[in-house]
C-alpha cells in the first residue's frame, strides 16, 4: 500500500458540516438490499474511507448490521488514521430510507424444530441475539415451560446468523411485508439519526400517511432527506411537502434521484441527475440539494466544471451566520451539498467482496460469512477503493 502518502487530508468534520460546506458523501446501500454481510461489509468499508451518512433499507435486521459496523470502525479509527485515511472515529449518520407508497420488505428465520436432529448441540439457540430460537424442554424468565419450539417470530429480527450455524441446513429466512405506516414505528425506535423518503409528484396524501406514522419521532432525527424523481409539477410538489415537514428541527435534504439505480452503467447516466439538481437549486427551496441516481466516478469531475459544488472557486464559504437554522435560506443558490452513491459505490467495491466470499468456508465444511475485518489485506484494499470515490467530493484540489 505505498500510496498512502498522496492520498489529500481532510480534517476531521462531523456529518453535518460535511452538508454546509458542500462536500457530503452518502453511501446508499439501497431500499430494497438487506444482503446483511454485503451490508455490513459496505459500510465498514466506507465508514472507514469518510463517509458522512450510510443509507440503508427499513429492516432491523439491516439496521443491526451497519451498526455492528460502525463499532468495528470506530475500533479500527487509530490504524485507519495511521494508514492515511481521514476517518479518526467521527460516524457517518445512519439513515433509513422509507418509501411513502410500495410495502417495505423485512425477514425473519424459520425452521420445522419437528426435523431437528434430537442430538443436534443447537448452536442456532447460542447464537441468536434476540433469544428467539426457544425448544420446548427451556423455561422463560416467568419459569414457565414453552410449549412451543422453533422461532418465536415477533423476537426474530432477522440478524440472520442462526442461519450459517446449522449443520443441517434447517433454518432459512423469508421476506414478510408490512405497510408502511407498521415498519415506520419499529425502524424509527432502533437508535437511527435520519430518515429518507421516497416519494413520487402526486402522492401527496400517501407522504402525509407516512409522516404522520414517524411523527413522534422526528424531532430526534438529525437530518430528514426526501427523495424524489423528476415529474411534471415537481417543484410545487416539493413545496406542499415542505409546508408538511417545515416543524421539524431536523436539517432537510431534497435528493434528487436523477435516473434511479444506474450509476454502474457509464459516465453519462450523471447528466440526468446533475440537471434535475440544478432544476431542484433553482427553486430556492430551504434545505440542502443532494445528487443521487446516475451518480458515479465522472458526477463530481463534472459539479466541479460546471462551478456547483459550494466552496468550488466561488467563495460562497463563510456565509453561514453563528445560528444557523434548521432549514437555513442562507445556503446560496446553484450549489450542491453533497452525492449520494448506490449502485456505483457498490459495485467499485465487489472484487474485492468476490474474494472475500471465497473464503466463506467453516471448518466443518458448510458456508460461513468471513467478516471482513477478519482479513485485514482485503478490508484496506476495499476502503483504498472506496476512498478514491469519497475523495473525489472531499479533496479541495482537482
Ligand atoms: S435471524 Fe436467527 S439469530 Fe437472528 S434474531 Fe432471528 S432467530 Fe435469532
Ligand atoms: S442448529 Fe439446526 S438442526 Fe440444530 S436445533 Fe438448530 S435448527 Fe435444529
Amino acid at each position: 500500500m505505498g500510496k498512502q502518502h498522496n492520498r489529500s487530508v481532510t480534517k476531521l468534520l462531523t456529518p453535518l458540516h460535511s452538508l454546509k460546506q458542500g462536500n457530503w458523501f452518502k453511501l446508499i446501500c439501497g431500499a430494497s438490499f438487506q444482503h446483511l454481510p454485503a451490508v455490513r461489509s459496505l459500510t465498514l468499508a466506507y465508514t472507514l474511507a469518510g463517509a458522512d451518512c450510510i443509507d440503508v433499507a427499513a429492516d432491523p435486521a439491516v439496521i443491526a448490521a451497519v451498526q455492528e459496523a460502525l463499532t468495528v470502525a470506530q475500533g479500527l479509527a487509530s490504524e485507519a488514521e495511521k494508514r492515511g485515511f481521514s476517518f479518526q472515529g467521527s460516524l457517518p449518520l445512519l439513515m433509513v430510507s422509507l418509501n411513502d407508497g410500495e410495502d417495505p420488505h423485512f425477514r425473519k428465520a424459520e425452521f420445522n424444530s419437528s426435523h431437528c436432529p434430537t442430538d443436534c448441540p443447537r448452536p442456532c439457540e447460542r447464537i441468536c441475539p434476540a433469544q428467539a430460537i426457544v425448544f420446548n424442554d427451556t423455561k422463560d424468565i416467568n419459569n414457565q415451560t414453552n410449549s412451543f419450539s422453533g422461532i418465536i417470530a415477533d423476537k426474530c429480527y432477522g440478524c440472520g446468523r442462526c442461519v450459517p450455524v446449522c449443520p443441517y441446513g434447517m433454518i432459512f429466512t423469508s421476506s414478510h411485508v408490512s405497510t408502511p405506516g407498521v415498519i415506520a414505528p419499529l425502524v424509527m425506535s432502533t437508535g437511527i439519526d435520519a430518515i429518507e423518503i421516497h416519494t413520487k409528484v402526486g402522492r401527496l396524501a400517501d407522504f402525509q400517511r407516512l409522516w404522520a406514522s414517524i411523527a413522534p419521532w422526528t424531532d430526534k432525527l438529525k437530518v430528514i432527506a426526501i427523495s424524489c424523481n423528476d415529474g411534471e409539477g415537481l417543484i410545487d410538489y416539493l413545496e406542499s411537502i415542505y409546508n408538511l415537514i417545515s416543524s421539524s428541527c431536523s436539517d432537510l435534504i431534497w435528493q434528487t434521484d436523477g435516473r434511479s439505480m444506474s450509476g454502474d452503467i457509464g459516465d453519462g447516466t450523471t447528466i440526468a441527475t446533475i440537471k434535475l439538481g440544478q432544476k431542484v437549486l433553482a427553486a430556492n427551496l430551504p434545505g440542502y440539494v443532494q445528487l443521487a441516481g446516475g451518480t458515479n466516478s465522472y458526477t463530481v469531475p463534472k459539479l466541479k466544471a460546471m462551478r456547483l459544488l459550494r466552496g468550488w472557486g466561488d467563495g460562497e464559504m463563510g456565509r453561514w451566520g453563528e445560528k444557523i437554522t434548521p432549514h437555513s435560506a442562507l445556503r446560496t443558490p446553484h450549489s450542491i451539498a453533497g452525492v449520494a452513491y448506490g449502485s456505483y459505490a457498490r459495485v467499485l467495491l465487489s472484487p474485492i467482496f468476490e474474494q472475500l466470499e471465497n473464503q466463506e468456508v467453516s471448518s466443518i465444511g458448510f458456508k460461513a460469512s468471513v467478516s471482513l475485518e477478519e482479513k485485514p489485506e482485503l478490508l484496506w484494499q476495499a476502503v483504498e477503493l472506496a476512498h478514491s470515490l469519497v475523495d473525489q467530493i472531499k479533496s479541495q484540489s482537482q
